[in-house]
């Protein structure tokens, strides 16, 4: 239902006035979007505009929206008892540990905080402080990957791999090194796809031995990389990434902030290449971002070193509002219902399909690319096929603007600063019905097909 003019234009004009939006300048000419409710996979703004929501919002709302099993879940939760310090502990917390200790299907500590980057955070604290009380005190340094996205504070920043959000900001924390992630569609010609992703395992190899074994602490990285435009490495690189970090000491943080709880088809994204990551880092998915939870999952044996007897070697760290009870309740209800509607393996249905109806793109001759893992697709376009130039800004722009004219909220992903931001992004409910999954593959095929 429409509201009524003048009502719109104040709302808008007030959200200018008093809200400062993430990530982008006020832009009049396309303002933004004024959210009223979402059911499924569907949001309608506040002049009843529908949409389906490509993106889960964030990467985030991976059993769709308007669950009332969930907010009823929070409400019980609240009535009974709102808070706990997590210095304390609560049926809640313990039993969503247990959940996500079975989904590891391994013994993991679970460590609870607020978003992804808090989650990220804890896991550098907690690497640093177990090399030290595990007698090797000069590891400190992390390695990450160019075009990865960690987090928006101090450490996760720093462990981001994209300049232009970072240089403003500088100098963020130090000891966090990058080295090239595999991008099997720019590797050098001639190259196969194994050898090309055995090298850049290599290269993570040679950065450890340049910088000083002795001083790396860890290895971060997401399974694939998603908000660097849909980055999937072949098996063989996570297995020699593994194998590397185990050799020299190194622990490894999988971040499956973005690939966690069903998005790739598992429980979790590196589950698709066999490892044991030493630390696992999660959020969005967790609570399909009903409520804000975010977990660091630390491996049994690192724990150890922190539970010694001895007082001063605990870990010292605490936020207020991790692991609040309505969100770990809310957690829980998100899990059951994955669970209930089999949604990970819904996921991987509705992936090979989109990317099946979606590869024949290929053929146009700006798409240099289409990828997909799991209910995660990238499109990657290019003004020149040849030399895989990116395509410019206004093109990106003018295809996104297109895809939401025709009830599609798609994303944008890549590296600005190396001129990269050309991957349209996919990442839509794992909830989507087969009638969804049709409007998104028609109007991508649409506006992509009417931009030549
Ligand atoms: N890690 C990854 C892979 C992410 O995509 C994000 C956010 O998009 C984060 C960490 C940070 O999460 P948050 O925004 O909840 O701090």
């Amino acid at each position: 239902m429409k509201s009524d003019d003048s009502t719109e234009k104040s709302l808008l004009e007030k959200d200018h006035a008093y809200t400062w939006h993430h990530i982008s300048a006020y832009n009049e000419k396309s303002p933004p979007m004024i959210w009223e409710s979402a059911k499924g996979a569907w949001v309608t703004d506040h002049e009843g505009n529908r949409y389906l929501d490509g993106m889960s919002g964030l990467w985030s709302v991976n059993v769709g929206y308007g669950r009332e099993e969930i907010a009823q879940a929070a409400y019980d939760q609240m009535k009974k008892l709102a808070y706990v310090p997590m210095t304390q502990s609560h049926k809640p917390a313990i039993e969503l540990a247990e959940k996500i200790n079975e989904l590891l299907d391994d013994e993991y500590k679970i460590f609870y905080s607020n978003s992804g980057s808090d989650a990220n955070e804890v896991a550098f604290k907690l690497a640093r402080q177990y090399h030290q009380q595990n007698g090797d005190p000069s590891r400190y340094k992390f390695i990450s990957r160019y075009r990865a996205y960690h987090g928006s504070s101090m450490g996760a920043l720093a462990a981001t791999g994209q300049a232009l959000r970072k240089y403003k900001y500088e100098p963020l924390a130090p000891g966090f090194l990058h080295v090239a992630p595999p991008d099997n569609y720019r590797r050098p010609e001639g190259m196969t796809v194994e050898d090309y992703n055995r090298h850049c395992a290599e290269e993570i190899e040679q950065k450890i031995i340049w910088e000083q074994l002795e001083t790396i602490a860890a290895v971060i990285m997401e399974p694939l990389i998603t908000g660097g435009g849909i980055l999937i490495p072949h098996r063989i690189y996570v297995e020699k990434v593994q194998e590397i970090c185990k050799r020299h000491g190194v622990l490894l943080i999988i971040d499956e902030v973005i690939c966690g709880f069903g998005r790739t088809g598992k429980a979790f994204g590196h589950q698709h290449f066999g490892i044991k990551p030493d630390i696992v880092t999660m959020a969005k998915g967790l609570t399909s971002a009903y409520l804000p939870l975010s977990v660091t999952a630390i491996r049994k044996e690192i724990y150890d070193r922190f539970d010694t007897g001895d007082d001063n070697s605990h870990f010292r760290h605490v936020n207020t509002f991790g692991g609040n009870p309505a969100a770990c309740a809310v957690a829980l209800k998100n899990l059951e219902i994955m669970d209930e509607e089999d949604l990970f393996d819904r996921a991987t249905e509705l992936g090979d399909r989109l990317l099946k109806e979606l590869k024949c793109l290929e053929d146009h001759p700006f798409v240099g690319d289409v990828r997909g893992f799991g209910f995660l697709l990238g499109i990657e376009l290019v003004a020149d096929k040849e030399k895989k130039e990116p395509v410019l800004n206004g093109y990106m722009t003018k295809i996104m603007a297109e895809c939401k004219g025709n009830g599609l909220l798609v994303g944008r992903n890549g590296d600005t600063v190396a001129g990269f931001n050309n991957v349209l992004t996919l990442c839509p409910p794992l909830s989507c019905t087969d009638e969804d999954l049709d409007f998104i593959i028609a109007v991508i095929k649409k506006v992509i097909n009417g931009n030549t």
